[in-house]
């Protein structure tokens, strides 16, 4: 095999593996989406019972179901009815998972009797006319009833409540370890069912899974009340923490909306598909009312299944190429064995003519020395001259073929090489703009972040070797959520292409620009230390804030806070990116629009 065709076997084999990547990358978001899917499947319970059906089959199905051509059936279907129903009910309330998800956790909850009626009367408000006090409301309400409050004894609140038959401290001190009892009568299980039955809807909620689920499964296994009372306020201090993060007006966007547009946000669709990705996001950001959930599922799930499909049909052309390659090398394999076989049969017939003029010859040698006589030996001669002179026609005619075939065969072997030439050419083409496609995000331009940890890889190792300065920034938006709430989720993607452009025009070729994921970006410089890194943030910083962006007639003031950091000594590929992080965090709790170094990390400590 040629150098070259070496190297193209090379390329096309690193492209299958590239596509392979995509693919699997494509099969992770696929059950993302799934996995949402069967989340946001509660939203439409309670509807209607043939509804509620339907939603109970989807749920069951993208759990197990591997057919997606099914499960479309499947939302389609739901959508249908959703639709119906809606345009029975007419109601175009938005969707808020919160406020039904705490209406039902205070009816169900078995609540202290003090509070059972401010509980109901707030259940009706959620229901009826829910607003961003009443489900602030709830969640105090919940609290109260779940934490002691400081007047009471220990025993108060909810949990306390279900804990009465256990013997009080006595003297309510919170500190004094409870007496070591007897497993059967220290272990409550209906506090314990009361518990894991919560954390069960908090995280249909859509709370904290994995911290939720840390606390469930230690709910499991507690069979002590101090054990489960350290529990209730792990849980209640996350519960707090959404209750305080909560902003005391209701969001722009509620949470449903915000679960589809995080997870079109985090799906790097293709270039093409952009455009739906866009119309989606409009409609997600212009607030989504329940009956038309089912069809965005829809769609999110057919943008993921075409992403999936275009990966394997790159990956199914790729692979048919290289067997037609294949076969067209063995059939040219065959020819070039065809002109060696043509060489060895003009061979063979100039030996058979030898041969052949070589006993014409000697026959003649022979007749002369025999004859008598002077007419004898012309008629002789003259005979051998004639079967001669046939011989050398019939040679003639032979090689005359041979030579015809032969430049048939090369005619048609420069046509095939041709074809082959030109058929790669488009290939490498195809190969070059679906690898560039796969390494750039089609948002911004910028190289991704798989192109990113590739690159990081090369220069990484590179640094291990030279050890030639190499250096990091980190880069992150501020406040970016406050644009999209106030501009709208277009405009943030606009701001976001912007800065792709600030970043390329601040940086060298040889630099390497990327989008690492949502509002964050990152640079890698290679042969510049610290201080050198650290110039191109703030020129970076700089150009962010000195253009200001335009949403319709708004001036948008955009900033961006960055981290350096610089690879050191028994850095592994992944430190200075967490240095560089860590610089970031510093440079947003100093204020935001600022730049710091790792160096800086040390000095506030
Ligand atoms: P901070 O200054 O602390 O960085 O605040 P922030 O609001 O920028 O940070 P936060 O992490 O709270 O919010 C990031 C936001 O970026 C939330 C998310 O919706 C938005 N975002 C992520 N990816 C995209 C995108 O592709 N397009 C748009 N428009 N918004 C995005
Ligand atoms: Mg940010
Ligand atoms: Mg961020």
């Amino acid at each position: 095999m040629t150098q070259s065709a070496a190297e193209w076997k090379k390329k096309y084999l690193d492209s299958l593996s590239d596509l392979e990547r995509k693919e699997k990358r494509w099969q992770t978001v696929e059950s993302t989406l799934r996995r949402c899917l069967s989340r946001l499947s509660f939203v439409g319970d309670g509807m209607d019972p043939q509804l509620d059906e339907r939603l109970e089959q989807l749920r069951n199905r993208v759990r197990g179901e591997q057919d997606t051509r099914a499960l479309l059936r499947l939302i389609e279907d739901i959508a249908g009815r959703a639709e119906g129903l809606h345009a029975k009910s007419n109601d175009s309330r938005p969707v808020s998972s919160i406020e039904t998800f705490l209406a039902r956790l205070l009816d169900e909850a078995p609540l202290p009797k003090t509070l059972g009626k401010r509980a109901q009367k707030l259940v009706r408000t959620l229901q009826h006319s829910p607003s961003a006090e009443s489900i602030a409301d709830a969640r105090g309400l919940l609290l109260e009833a779940l934490l002691p409050s400081p007047e009471t004894h220990a025993g108060g609140g909810l949990i306390g409540k279900l804990f009465a038959r256990e013997k009080e401290r006595p003297d309510g001190s919170e500190t004094a370890p409870a007496p070591a009892a007897p497993e059967e009568t220290n272990r409550p299980p209906e506090s314990q069912h009361l518990l894991l039955s919560l954390i069960d809807q908090l995280v249909h909620a859509g709370y904290e899974p994995v911290a939720l689920g840390k606390i469930a499964d230690q709910a499991a296994q507690a069979n002590h009340r101090d054990a489960l009372d350290s529990l209730v306020c792990d849980l209640v201090a996350i519960l707090s923490a959404s209750h305080t993060e909560t902003p005391p007006v209701v969001s722009s966007l509620p949470p449903v909306d915000r679960v589809l547009l995080q997870l079109l946000q985090g799906m790097d669709l293709p270039g093409e598909l952009q455009p739906r990705v866009q119309a989606l996001k409009s409609r997600l950001t212009k607030g989504v009312i329940e009956a038309n959930i089912p069809a965005i599922l829809t769609e999110l799930l057919q943008l993921s299944e075409h992403a999936r499909l275009q990966a394997e049909q790159e990956r199914q052309e790729v692979e048919r190429f290289l067997l037609q390659m294949t076969d067209q090398l063995q059939r040219l394999d065959q020819e070039v064995n065809g002109i060696g076989a043509v060489g060895n049969e003009l061979a063979a017939g100039s030996k058979r003519l030898d041969s052949d003029m070589q006993s014409q010859v000697s026959h003649l040698h022979t007749a002369v020395q025999q004859a008598t006589d002077l007419d004898g030996l012309k008629s002789s001669i003259a005979e051998r001259l004639a079967l001669i002179q046939d011989r050398l026609r019939d040679h003639k005619s032979e090689t005359e073929q041979v030579v015809q075939g032969f430049e048939q065969r090369i005619e048609q072997l420069t046509t095939r090489l041709g074809d082959m030439e030109q058929e790669a050419a488009s290939l490498r083409e195809h190969v070059e703009q679906a690898r560039a496609e796969a390494f750039t995000d089609a948002l911004t331009e910028l190289n991704n972040r798989h192109a990113f940890e590739c690159r990081l890889q090369e220069e990484y190792l590179r640094w291990s070797r030279y050890g030639y300065p190499l250096s990091m920034i980190v880069v992150d938006v501020d406040h970016f959520k406050k644009v999209n709430d106030t501009y709208g989720h277009m405009a943030g993607d606009k701001v976001l292409h912007v800065i792709g452009t600030h970043l390329k025009r601040a940086t060298r070729k040889v630099d390497f620009p990327a989008r690492y994921g949502g509002e964050e970006f990152v640079i890698l410089l290679p042969e510049v230390d610290l201080k050198g890194a650290k110039v191109v943030a703030e020129k970076i910083r700089h150009a962010v804030q000195e253009k200001p962006f335009h949403s319709g007639d708004n001036r948008v003031n955009i900033t961006v806070s960055c981290g350096v950091a610089t690879f050191r000594k028994g850095d592994g590929r992944k430190t200075a990116f967490e240095r560089a992080d860590e610089a970031l965090y510093l440079a947003k709790r100093s204020g935001r629009n600022r730049c710091y170094t790792e160096e800086q990390i040390e000095f506030n400590r």
